[in-house]
């Protein structure tokens, strides 16, 4: 299946439909992925490295509770009508992420006293550092698939943040429905409360 970009009719056609517009504070800027690890056979960690000077955007913060649930829109420069969301999750970053994986190892042995190690944290200082999971549908022409076998050599162009979030009270029941990778939605949450 090849990737579909809709005509320009259908562009005038939604334009002449639209009610309203959310006001979108959003940036776009260029950069490279300069690392990457494996979670799983099928999934890695990218660090998209924004290099475009003029850029003031600012990642969010390891302990942002806003920006909890928002995503990144990404395409790679040679490819560029293939634009794909990737969700926040700050809580993947390589040694954070083993923290918080030997912090569920120790609750699940039966400790109740255990520190998180909040030494982790001071990893997220950098200001140009951007870090999202994707998993390889291994789909020819999709982004993911670029991702996984030509991570390091594309360019790409990412678009921040979008979304509007969990949204999350301070109080009150909240419900998660999550599959596949839409877990990652809620990895920064579950990251908070187990801190
Ligand atoms: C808000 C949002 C957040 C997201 N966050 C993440 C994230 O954090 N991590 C992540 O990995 N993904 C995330 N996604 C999904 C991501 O945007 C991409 O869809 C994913 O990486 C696949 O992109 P692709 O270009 O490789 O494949 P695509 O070409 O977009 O394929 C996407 C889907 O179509 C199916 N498909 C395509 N072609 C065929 C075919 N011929 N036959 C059968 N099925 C087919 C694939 O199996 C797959 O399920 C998110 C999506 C949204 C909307």
């Amino acid at each position: 299946m090849t990737p579909y970009t809709h005509s320009n009719v259908a562009r005038a056609i939604v334009n002449s439909m639209i009610v309203g517009k959310l006001n979108e504070a959003s940036e776009t800027f260029e950069g490279v992925i300069t690392h990457d690890y494996n979670i799983n056979s099928t999934t890695k960690v990218f660090t998209f490295t924004i290099d475009s000077e003029d850029v003031h955007y600012h990642p969010p913060a390891s302990t942002s509770v806003d920006t909890i649930g928002k995503h990144y829109l990404l395409r790679s420069i040679n490819n560029p009508k293939v634009r794909r969301h990737y969700t926040v999750s700050q809580c993947m970053r390589q040694n954070t992420y083993k923290e918080y994986l030997n912090l569920i190892k120790q609750f699940k042995d039966g400790e109740r006293n255990f520190q998180f190690n909040e030494k982790v944290l001071a990893e997220h200082t950098s200001k140009n550092e951007i870090i999202f999971t994707a998993k390889n549908y291994n789909i020819v022409g999709g982004l993911s698939r670029i991702l996984h076998t030509a991570a390091t050599t594309e360019r790409y162009q990412m678009k921040a943040l979008l979304g509007k979030g969990l949204n999350l009270q301070s109080e009150g029941v909240h419900v998660a429905f999550a599959g596949g990778t839409g877990v990652l939605v809620f990895m920064d949450l579950v990251a908070l409360l187990l801190r």
